[in-house]
């Protein structure tokens, strides 16, 4: 059915993590398990209280805009939204309408329409036959990011949802977790005949929580509508959700028009001027932000040329790709020969075995005690062939754990590797013995035998013997 073309907008919500909510000075604290102890009469909704501005919820709105390439509004201000729910007991929402902080932008050939700031409301909890209000979420600062509808198919919006995963958490203002809520998507998606200047009827999708889920969700409704514009039918705007299990979307309600929630200039806060350095300083603010996702990735394309999967992997950690760097400058200051080669080892090393060694911790990077410095080191006599990518596994380990520089620990834990022949033959000979059946198809010619046989004597050798002398004296005992 390529008869018909896909449209699709985003809107992002994403929860930043200030120390303090938006509007008061609770603590706007994930990790707190415990419900309705960062509350006040403020993020409670009484009457009467009146709400602060955050400023560094506003300064992180505009980072992530300057990130974008977005218009920061000279004069920006709050509104009111109207709506009820029991998870809102103002009544209202403060967001932002007209002026919000950042138009325009573009990210990943998406351009994006604007980016405003909010309050997140309380969490709701249903048990049974009642249900439960838990308000430390209440008044959490919330960015919302809506795109122009630009994007042409499920995959796309799933890379882009990754892209600002990525940004923000490059920007370091949000981290961004889809599974926590502290990202969420929704997706407002048409499908119209190929070659139509307009678009369908949009549907929106609600109730995503994972990026797979973007994905399918957005499978399932581009299909939906496609069957239904086949039939002659017509699709119906409104909001649908997204049933996990049962791997559909569901009717939810009708559109909901701006007017229903009669917008208002938020009379309790004063309207923002942005011009003024001494309240925002936008010239700092971009001084302050790092490489974004996107040229360091092309940046590591030209300077490292590793395999892409490699790329995304370092890519898609800031501090990561900053340590990688930093083992790779390491080890070009030790060692002038073999530095392609070396830079694959870092990324290597660094990409399965620290990486691995972090999550059996439940560690960061930033946090590892084994230093870019004693990294490379390691990368060195892993290059120079005196380690064995055995005992190099063994050696990171302790690196990690205790911060000892590989030859340190190279002695303490008597790893010197063993180059002496005639300790080796020992052990060669013993091997032959064993493993007559992988000499005898070693001769025949199955060159795979041998490094069968190499991977049994380094066993034996616990992995301290020279590999390659290993190798020379297997093949000269067997060819004799
Ligand atoms: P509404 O007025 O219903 O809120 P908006 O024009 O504000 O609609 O757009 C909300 C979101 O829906 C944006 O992300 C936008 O890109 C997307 N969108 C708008 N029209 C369409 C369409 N016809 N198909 C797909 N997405 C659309
Ligand atoms: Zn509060
Ligand atoms: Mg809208």
């Amino acid at each position: 059915m390529s008869q018909y073309k896909t449209t699709i907008g985003l809107e992002i919500h994403a929860e930043l993590k200030t120390r303090t909510k938006m509007f008061c000075s609770c603590l706007n604290d994930f990790l707190e398990t415990r419900p309705n102890v960062n509350v006040c009469p403020v993020c409670l909704g009484h009457p009467g209280v009146m709400p602060t501005i955050n400023r560094k919820a506003i300064e992180e709105v505009i980072k992530l805009g300057l990130a974008l390439g977005g218009e920061i509004l000279n004069h920006s201000r709050f509104d009111r939204k109207s709506y009820f729910y029991p998870d809102l007991p103002k009544g209202y929402q403060i967001s932002q309408y007209e002026l919000p902080l950042v138009k325009g932008g573009e990210l990943s050939g998406v351009q994006v329409r604007r980016i405003h700031l909010e309050e997140d409301t309380a969490r709701l909890l249903h048990e049974g036959n009642h249900s439960l209000v838990d308000f430390n979420r209440a008044g959490v600062p919330l960015i919302e990011l809506v795109t122009e509808p630009v994007i042409d198919s499920a995959l796309k919006a799933l890379e882009f949802g990754k892209e600002v995963q990525l940004i923000l958490r490059y920007l370091d203002i949000s981290d961004a977790d889809m599974e926590k809520g502290q990202m969420r998507v929704e997706a407002n998606v048409s499908v119209a005949p190929a070659g139509h200047e307009e678009l369908g009827t949009k549907v929106e999708l609600k109730n995503i929580n994972s990026f797979r889920a973007v994905k399918n969700a957005l499978v399932h409704e581009i299909e939906r509508q496609k069957e239904l514009l086949e039939k002659g039918e017509k699709v119906i705007q409104e909001t649908r959700g997204w049933n996990e299990v049962k791997g559909i979307t569901v009717s939810q309600r009708g559109k909901e028009e701006a007017h229903d929630y009669r917008y208002l200039p938020e009379p309790d806060l004063p309207p923002m001027e942005l011009t003024t350095p001494e309240v925002i300083n936008l010239e700092e603010l971009r001084r302050s932000l790092p490489e974004l996702p996107e040229a360091k990735r092309e940046r590591f394309k030209q300077e490292f040329n590793l395999p892409e999967k490699q790329t995304d992997v370092l890519i898609g950690d800031r501090y990561l790709a900053e340590y990688f760097e930093e083992a790779v400058s390491e080890f070009l200051a030790l060692e002038e020969n073999g530095k392609s080669k070396g830079i694959q080892l870092v990324a290597n090393y660094l990409t399965s075995d620290l990486v691995g060694l972090l999550k059996e911790s439940g560690a960061r990077i930033q946090d590892t005690k084994a230093t870019p410095e004693n990294f490379a080191e390691l990368v060195v006599l892993i290059l120079k062939g005196d380690v064995s990518s055995r005992i190099a596994k063994v050696i990171l380990r302790e690196m990690a754990a205790t911060g000892m520089d590989p030859n340190e620990i190279i002695g303490e834990k008597g790893l010197t590797q063993i180059s002496d022949e005639s300790e080796i033959t020992n052990t060669v000979e013993k091997i032959i013995n064993e493993n007559r059946d992988a000499v005898e198809s070693y001769k025949e010619g199955k060159t795979n035998s041998l490094q069968f046989l190499v991977g049994q004597v380094m066993a034996e050798a616990k992995g301290r013997a020279n590999p390659q002398i290993v190798q020379e004296i297997l093949k000269k005992i067997i060819e004799k």
